[in-house]
């Protein structure tokens, strides 16, 4: 079960207290493997590893009997790892982490990635500070603040009734692997609704007319900061048209014969599967 993350910036009063630490290499998480299990490390001084720090950040805590303290870190690229601990890339860690600690390494990613970037004024360029009231950062010459960065991205199942009933759209983009097809996804331009990027991200990449797009949820996505807001709509004209520098091949599939899609980590295999359970209810 997840248990429920509290986010603040305010570390807990008492100095050295334990916790988990997602100890960051660039992308890699720093895990300890032991006997096939693989887990964050619970530690009261990141030092203990024997791995110097290079910045540090407090993300909240997990509810628990007590709260459970979470902080993020950073080292730097040359470092070696002890024996026990290797440094992994995120996706690889889903399905080997418990659920909340997966996310949970996510937000620490964009956090540590945010405050890596985000030393200096990108206005100016003098030394900026952490703010100690909100997760942000303040130049210490023209005040220009800068907060953690989020480009949000839209994904949407198209649907359509087909001559022996539902089917649904899928596409590959050329940097999918081999036979793998998903939904269709984008990323929201500036000065665009959400709704008004699934409608031009569905007509650019493959030619057609959608309605009644509706929300469905959403999920962060931290490859490297998005947040990925899903929705469904309803076929209502035109032939697919593939815009071929992006898209590899697009159709029509019905549930009982889709292609390969994406695994469940994503919200994009939970459009996908709530269609097949859709499709599998008998009409009313
Ligand atoms: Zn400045």
């Amino acid at each position: 079960m997840n248990r429920h993350f509290t986010s603040t910036i305010k570390p807990p009063a008492q100095q050295g207290i334990a916790g988990y630490w997602f100890i960051f290499k660039d992308q890699q998480l720093l895990v300890i493997e032991n006997e096939g299990s693989t887990d964050v490390p619970w530690l009261a001084d990141p030092e203990d590893l024997g791995i110097p720090v290079a910045r540090q950040q407090y993300l909240g805590y997990l509810d628990d009997e007590s709260p459970i303290h979470c902080f993020s870190a950073e080292i730097d690229n040359g470092t070696d790892p002890a024996p026990g601990i290797s440094f992994q890339g995120l996706r690889s860690l889903y399905g080997r982490l418990p659920d909340d600690l997966f996310w949970l390494a996510g937000r620490a990613v964009q956090i540590v990635d945010w405050d890596r970037t985000h030393q200096y004024c990108s206005r100016c360029g003098k030394p900026a500070q952490t703010m100690e009231n909100e997760r942000a950062k303040k130049c210490s010459s023209c005040g220009f603040t800068s907060y953690p960065r989020l480009s949000p991205a839209m994904i949407v199942r198209v649907c359509r009734k087909g001559p022996s009933g539902p089917e649904i759209l899928l596409a590959r983009a050329h940097h999918f692997r081999p036979g793998m097809y998903s939904v269709l996804a984008g990323f929201v331009e500036p000065g665009e609704t959400v709704e008004q990027c699934v409608e031009r991200e569905i007509f650019e990449e493959v030619g057609l007319r959608v309605k009644d797009v509706r929300y469905f949820g959403s999920q962060p996505w931290p490859f490297p900061n998005s947040l990925m807001l899903a929705f469904t709509a309803e076929y209502d004209s035109g032939d697919i048209v593939l815009e071929e520098e992006e898209m590899d091949a697009a159709d029509w599939f019905a549930p009982e014969s889709l292609p390969q899609i994406p695994a469940p980590i994503s919200i994009s295999r939970r459009l996908i599967d709530d269609f097949i359970a859709k499709a599998r209810q008998p009409a009313i």
